[in-house]
């Protein structure tokens, strides 16, 4: 998968050369470039921002600078060979991470994890101007993705969460591919409580069932806590049928 990102930060992504999207960046499994938004800007002060039109606080990033490096990106992207063979419809996913966009979800990441292309956009300031949105709306696929009910100061620690949770899903990139089945949101519920050696731990001892080698027993004690815990944690995750019992189990 090839990952553009374009942001007036670039330092913030040298993390991205540790761990596995680190090993998985060596290894070719991600092609990922990170662009400085500042190379886009003609005048001496390298400016990204200017005041919001009808007045308010704060600034608003001017569309000029994203236009024409996102231009060069998609540009470099659409005659890749990943996107000739992917056909017509293909092209980059342009992903502006907004409190103000859809909720990324580990459904949103499995569907991202098959695009062979991505360009994230960080925002900053008040975010960008909506004409950028607009423009590259028509021409192709854009998505804005929020991380969750609250305000960042920019889209960077976004991005490197999407990039994280997206990376993790890409075939070869996680050694072991059945650590990433039985995970908390994959199958809609949390997931169940994990130990390790030893077995007794100042006073906290393992719960017997798993040290007892009854499959069976081990998968049901694991469905009962996935669903004690969803329905304690996050009841908005349980299923209609177990809302109730779960609501009980809380009180
Ligand atoms: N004025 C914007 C609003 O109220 O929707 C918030 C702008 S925020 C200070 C600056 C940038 O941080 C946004 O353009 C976006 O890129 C990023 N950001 C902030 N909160 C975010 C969130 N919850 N999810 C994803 N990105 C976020």
């Amino acid at each position: 998968m090839r990952i553009d990102i374009l942001t007036i930060f670039p330092e913030f992504f040298s993390v991205l050369d540790v761990s596995l999207v680190g090993k998985a960046r060596q290894s070719g499994l991600i092609d990922l470039r990170v662009h400085n938004l500042r190379d886009h800007t003609h005048d001496r002060h390298n400016t990204v921002d200017d005041t919001p039109y009808g007045g308010g606080a704060g600034m608003v990033m001017k569309p000029e600078p994203w236009g024409e490096a996102l231009d060069e990106i998609i540009g470099e992207v659409s005659v890749g060979a990943a996107c000739d063979e992917a056909g017509p419809d293909a092209g980059p996913i342009l992903i502006f991470p907004s409190p103000a966009g859809e909720l990324f979800t580990q459904k949103m990441a499995r569907s991202l994890a098959e695009e062979p292309n991505l360009v994230f956009g960080c925002g900053r300031y008040e975010g960008i101007d909506q004409r950028v949105f607009d423009h590259y709306a028509a021409a192709g696929r854009v998505r804005l993705i929020s991380l969750g009910d609250y305000v960042l100061n920019g889209g960077e620690v976004a991005v490197m969460a999407m990039i994280e949770a997206i990376g993790r899903l890409i075939p070869g990139v996680v050694g072991n591919p059945e650590s990433l089945v039985e995970e908390s949101h994959e199958d809609g519920l949390l997931e169940y409580p994990s130990y390790t050696k030893p077995s007794s731990w100042r006073g906290h001892d393992v719960p017997a069932v798993l040290l007892s080698g009854n499959h069976g027993a081990i998968a049901a004690w694991r469905r009962e806590q996935q669903l004690e815990r969803t329905g304690r944690v996050r009841p908005d995750l349980l299923p209609p049928a177990n809302s109730e019992p779960a609501a009980k189990t809380r009180e």
